[in-house]
């Protein structure tokens, strides 16, 4: 039977990652999350200060590879985890950046593609439903108010040292929604047969039960 592939794309912070990662326990799947390989790339750029010019001839180099363990992604830059180091501001922001070269684009393409191809995933990012997986089974485009994402985001690094204020972080998330729908390749935007689910009012457990009910809708698949 062919694998069931669940594409959903949205704006930073609007809760993919740990909403996807309930939803794929639930159901048994693979969760990918892609924007972990496009911040594996921005590291290695910037850990290697490649300048812009030489990015497209250096990325076989790059060596980006992603690993199951337990069933939780872990991603490599050849043989060294750096799942944790790539989550910082800077590398959002560098990643944000450099996801808009398209060789960059195409270099990760086949390995989100080939990881589809072999598993039932739910996969997120900006273009996988739009571009990855244009076929996928069902496509959620999950989004909530930049302000909704900003305080979240405020609320999660608010213990952290060196915290930044809501503003900034309001501001950063603003400049990259920008930065990844107005880039000419693979913009962020809602796949036409996308399923629109707006979170701002909605807590995690909330948001994650609206989108098993609407996969349990399409696929019938509800275990
Ligand atoms: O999802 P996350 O915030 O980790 O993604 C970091 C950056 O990687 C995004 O701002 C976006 O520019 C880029 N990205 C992308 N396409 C994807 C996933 C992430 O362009 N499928």
């Amino acid at each position: 039977m062919k694998n069931i592939n669940i594409a959903i794309d949205g704006p930073a912070g609007a809760g993919k990652s740990t909403i996807a990662k309930m939803v794929s326990k639930k159901l048994g799947f693979i969760y990918v999350d892609t924007g972990a390989l496009y911040r594996t790339i921005a590291l290695f750029i910037t850990e290697n200060n490649i300048p812009d010019e030489d990015i497209e001839k250096s990325l076989p180099k790059a060596d980006v590879s992603l690993r199951f363990i337990d069933g939780a992604q872990r991603v490599f830059l050849g043989d060294r985890d750096v799942s944790d180091v790539i989550r910082t501001p800077e590398i959002s922001m560098a990643a944000s950046r450099t996801s808009a070269i398209p060789a960059v684009r195409a270099y990760l393409f086949d390995t989100q593609q080939s990881i589809a191809r072999s598993n039932n995933v739910i996969m997120d990012g900006r273009d996988i439903g739009t571009v990855v997986l244009p076929d996928a089974d069902v496509k959620i485009f999950l989004t909530a108010s930049a302000e909704e994402r900003a305080n979240r985001r405020y609320k999660e690094l608010a213990e952290k040292p060196d915290c930044p204020s809501y503003q900034e972080i309001l501001d950063d998330i603003i400049k990259r929604d920008y930065q990844d729908m107005h880039r000419e390749t693979a913009p962020l935007k809602q796949a036409e047969d996308a399923v629109l689910v707006d979170t701002t009012n909605l807590d995690l457990e909330g948001s994650a039960n609206e989108i098993i009910r609407i996969i349990t809708e399409k696929t019938g698949c509800d275990k």
